[in-house]
């Protein structure tokens, strides 16, 4: 699996699928609601794929393919590696979601889609879309999860992304200082939202030495009305001397003008796609001697939330599922070290051969 850019032209959409190794892609329009989605699953041996549905204004519909097809095979590796029997699928409405005043036709016309494949796809909240929102495709199929509590879902799930954050960093420590206690550790959280705010309260409370920054000045002001934390101007981020760096934020904050500035020895945070080039910054992060928890892995506790759901929502469960994160991180840092290879590309390793593994043993009577 890799980040670098994926690109599309005309009539290749066949031999994208193949290289990447998708099973389905499916197209949905609707005239009357104006719905153009696509939904696309890319590997079904560990279960129903399942992944979240992202509304976005998309710019052509080549940048709308690319994107389901990267981020459902993402999902793949996501479920994989935190020992989930699901497999990977994502799907995409092309629209702009803040304009869409009227949402029940247009999510009912899709829950009708999502339902027309059998449980082999379920949808779940992304960027654009909400919990209600869910409510709407659920009133049209059961094949949706990150339902509101009252419906029995499993409501917000940040906290179990946080606390999967929070263990996915003891680990690093642990493997990095031989220690995972982050009692004055210098730990740098880029972005208190969601997760972010929930991540803070988990290093406060073990008392980390904790400096927040974000764009945001209700979220800066809520973090510091609660707790004791220093506030980092957003550009003095590489400027400052931390023990880790958690981006909680956006994407690719590990790049080419960041990486020689980084002043930490552990990157652990819930963005999606920290490194801008996966094997690129990868590879530099070891020569900087930077230890690197894989963000599809730490920030699984969303997905593990999700699938508690489908099992009757518990959040204990969810929370104590969320603990295998802790020991496949450092499983994932040996055979990293051992290899000579990056912690993703480990990662990445080990996702494979699980779903090779149940594949075979799927083959058998
Ligand atoms: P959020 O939108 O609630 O929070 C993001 C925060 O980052 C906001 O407060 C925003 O103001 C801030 N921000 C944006 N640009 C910034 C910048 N340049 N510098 C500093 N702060 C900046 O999102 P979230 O739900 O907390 O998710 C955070 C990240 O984790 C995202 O990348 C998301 O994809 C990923 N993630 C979230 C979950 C989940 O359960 N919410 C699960 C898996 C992955």
């Amino acid at each position: 699996m890799s980040n670098t850019s994926l690109q599309l032209t005309n009539g290749e959409i066949f031999s994208t699928m193949m290289e990447m190794q998708h099973e389905q892609m499916v197209f949905c329009t609707d005239k009357t609601t104006g719905l153009k989605a696509i939904i696309a699953i890319h590997n079904t041996t560990l279960g129903p794929a399942l992944g979240g549905t992202r509304f976005w204004n998309y710019t052509n519909e080549d940048d709308a393919i690319i994107d389901v097809l990267r981020l459902s095979r993402g999902m793949t590796y996501k479920a994989a590696i935190s020992g989930l029997n699901l497999g990977g699928g994502k799907a995409v409405i092309i629209g702009d979601s803040k304009a869409l005043a009227n949402r029940e036709p247009l999510f009912r016309r899709y829950g009708k889609f999502v339902n027309s494949l059998n449980g082999k796809y379920i949808t779940a909240e992304d960027v654009g879309t909400s919990t209600g929102d869910m409510e709407y495709i659920n009133m049209e199929t059961d094949y949706v999860a990150g339902k509101p509590e009252q419906l029995g879902g499993g409501g917000d799930p940040s906290p179990v992304t946080a606390y999967g954050v929070y263990l996915g960093m003891k680990a690093a420590a642990k493997y990095a200082n031989g220690t995972d206690n982050l009692k004055g550790k210098k730990i740098l959280v880029q972005g208190v939202g969601n997760v972010g705010y929930h991540l803070v309260e988990r290093l406060v409370k073990e008392e980390a030495i904790v400096m927040i920054s974000d764009i945001s000045e209700d979220r800066i002001k809520k973090v510091t009305q609660e707790h004791h934390v220093q506030v980092i101007d957003k550009d003095a981020i590489f400027e400052t001397d931390m023990d880790i760096y958690a981006p909680c934020a956006l994407g690719a904050t590990i790049n080419d003008e960041t990486i020689g500035k980084l002043k930490c020895n552990i990157v652990a945070g819930a963005a999606n796609n920290q490194l801008k080039d996966e094997q690129k910054h990868g590879m530099a992060l070891i020569e900087r001697g930077i230890l690197y928890a894989p963000d599809y892995l730490i920030n699984a506790g969303g997905l593990i939330n999700c699938y508690s759901e489908l099992e009757g929502y518990n959040r204990e469960r969810a929370m104590q599922k969320t603990e295998i994160i802790y020991p496949r991180a450092l499983e994932i840092f040996e055979i990293a070290a051992k290899e000579k290879i990056t912690t993703q590309a480990a990662a990445n390793r080990i996702a494979e051969e699980r779903i090779r593994l149940v594949a075979h043993i799927n083959s058998r009577l």
